[in-house]
């Protein structure tokens, strides 16, 4: 595989940069050839020019490309000319899915790249890009890697010279796109593709709630105005200068292995917008960065795609960064990565994309990295160990608000592990370590609000027989003895996806998921039979009787609860160890 970055500018003309490629002996060997384009003039007209103009010196190459975002503001540099890279590789395949999302039905198009992709021969990748900072391709993108989970999704919402107007597109070779979604989806036995991203931004103080949103706009944050949360902790007011402070403040969103950051780019009213949706229900923190934070991370980063060894390299970045650190800092982050590839091509979009099994989505305030390999014979060149000597800072160098920020990092750290630790005390039985009652009814009342269906929610109660008898025989802490084993015998007896916990005393309750009585049943045995048959000693024999139940629809926590009750009641009275359902 083989990578090749072009810039357009008077001297080395589109003209020439065609006629270049198509001389190449590897171009004209390649087994599929791809050209990316990142443009920052977003004229129709234009674009239609270019287009036609590589169409007729290159045929043979697929095409995608996007317009980029311009500075947002006075000081920041932005792409200035038309940027080409051409991916040639040499047993590889390229796979161009588009679609226009003005008249299609988003989910349908999602589903019908999604069975495109399972059709594919080993796809590795796919670069996405998509135009109209209103669409937001996440379901798209969910849809597209449904039965597709190991294919990572990479890319940019393609941005606009000036962000107030937005004249984003994205174009093929086919088509231009206002309102569209692309897919160039790479396939390959011996295509390679990881997958990296870096944020640098550190969560800040304690865990807000979206409590109320609507697409973009989230209107109330813990049950207050949204844009009080800044007001409050930073003193960022609903000014013109209010993106500018919010930019280095994002909200951080955890998704799966990693926090995602959302920043509010605007405000109407006491609301704050954003360019990707923020569900209610979304937990959040508010987060900070240095300039050093940033790098360090990228740095990290560059290093390990070294290892990679990439015949080709793809980043994505967002203008935040560029905003926040300033022009020298943000092409330091560039540079690091061109140490590793210099050919690299890079974008800046409205949005960056990288959604992989670890999580992830349409991403703000990030700097994605992918890198390709075709695997070969042939032992790749050592890349030097990369450093940047100006990130050692030395310890008395540091001036005092950084010392402040460190002082805080350390509070809010132990303030949240604090926080973490009394969670746990509140939801757990000291003596058995399972879920309290307080827990287990705080789950209940949420099962029992969310469920729509007829006997697929089982709940379990159990109860020691004569237990009175073993404390009164042999102690009370042999007692305590025999609960934590029993406690540990049915954890180990149930799935990992039940919820098991002390209800009090000897009372215990299991809530089984996706499970109907019948399977209830089953399981109540299982455990009655095991506890019956396992080893307590000194205690001889310890017996469990077991009522169940399944959840009715619409049902409140009263009659639920009385018909369980009654359920284990009818086991003791019919003679102890053994089931009863309700
Ligand atoms: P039954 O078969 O009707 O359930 O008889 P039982 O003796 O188990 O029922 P009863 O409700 O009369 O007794 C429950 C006993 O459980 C009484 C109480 O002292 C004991 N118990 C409750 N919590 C604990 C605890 O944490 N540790 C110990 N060792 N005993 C406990
Ligand atoms: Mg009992
Ligand atoms: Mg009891």
């Amino acid at each position: 595989m083989l990578q090749r970055s072009f810039e357009i500018t008077k001297s080395q003309t589109l003209k020439k940069v065609l006629k270049s490629i198509a001389q190449m002996d590897e171009y004209k060997a390649a087994n599929d050839r791809l050209i990316v384009i990142n443009e920052p003039e977003c004229k129709r007209k234009f674009i239609e020019k270019e287009l036609e103009e590589i169409k007729k010196v290159l045929p043979e190459a697929k095409i995608v490309g996007m317009t980029t975002l311009g500075p947002l503001t006075p000081q920041t540099i932005a792409q200035k000319n038309t940027a080409i890279s051409l991916m040639l590789f040499s047993k590889s395949t390229v796979s161009i899915l588009e679609a226009d999302c003005h008249d299609q039905d988003q989910f349908k198009i999602g589903a019908l790249f999604g069975q495109k992709i399972q059709g594919m021969d080993h796809p590795q990748g796919a670069y996405c890009i998509s135009s109209c900072a209103r669409l937001c391709p996440d379901k798209i993108i969910d849809l597209a890697r449904n039965g597709n989970e190991d294919v990572p999704v990479f890319g940019a919402q393609a941005g606009s010279k000036n962000a107030n107007v937005d004249e984003s597109k994205i174009f093929t070779h086919n088509a231009i796109y206002e309102m569209g979604v692309v897919f160039a989806v790479f396939c390959g036995k011996e295509l390679e593709i990881t997958t990296d991203f870096n944020l640098g931004w550190h969560p800040l103080g304690s865990e807000h709630l979206v409590t109320e949103s609507s697409n973009g706009l989230v209107s109330k944050i813990d049950g207050k105005p949204a844009a009080d949360l800044y007001k409050k902790y930073l003193g960022v007011y609903t000014d013109e200068t209010f993106y500018e402070h919010t930019c280095a403040f994002p909200l951080l969103v955890p998704s799966g292995n990693h926090p995602v950051a959302k920043v509010a780019i605007g405000f109407e009213g006491s609301s704050m917008m954003f360019s990707t949706g923020l569900a209610a229900g979304t937990k959040v923190y508010l987060a900070y960065s240095k300039s050093e934070y940033l790098l360090k991370d990228t740095l990290s980063s560059a290093n390990k795609m070294r290892l990679f060894h990439p015949e080709a390299v793809m980043i994505f970045a967002c203008m935040n960064r560029r905003i926040f650190m300033g022009n020298e800092n943000a092409d330091k982050e560039f540079n690091y990565y061109r140490q590793v590839m210099p050919e690299l091509c890079w974008s800046y979009g409205y949005g960056e994309i990288l959604q992989t099994k670890d999580g992830g989505g349409i991403l703000n305030s990030t700097f994605v990295a992918i890198g390709f390999r075709e695997k070969s014979k042939k032992k790749p060149k050592t890349i030097p160990l990369i450093v940047d000597e100006s990130l050692k800072v030395k310890p008395d160098a540091v001036p005092l608000a950084d010392r402040l920020v460190s002082f805080l990092e350390a509070t809010s750290e132990e303030l949240h592990n604090t926080i973490l630790q009394l969670e746990n005390l509140a939801e757990h039985d000291q003596l058995t370590g399972l879920y309290n009652r307080r827990k287990l009814n705080e789950i209940l009342s949420y099962e029992l609000n969310k469920r729509h269906k007829e006997d697929d929610l089982s709940v379990l109660m159990f109860d020691i027989d004569w237990f009175k008898n073993i404390n009164d025989t042999y102690g009370h802490s042999e007692g305590d003895h025999v609960l934590v084993k029993l406690s540990k015998l049915v954890s180990e007896t149930i799935r990992s996806c039940d919820v098991l916990g002390r209800w009090g005393g000897e009372e215990f309750i299991c809530i089984l998921s996706n499970t109907p009585l019948k399977g209830a049943q089953i399981l109540a045995e299982r455990i009655r039979k095991k506890v019956e048959e396992a080893d307590f000693s000194p205690v001889p024999k310890l017996t469990i009787s077991l009522g169940i139940t399944a959840v009715h629809v619409n049902e409140t926590h009263e009659s639920f609860f009385l018909r369980l009750d009654k359920a284990l009641y009818d086991a003791k009275k019919s003679g102890r160890n053994r089931t009863c359902s309700r």
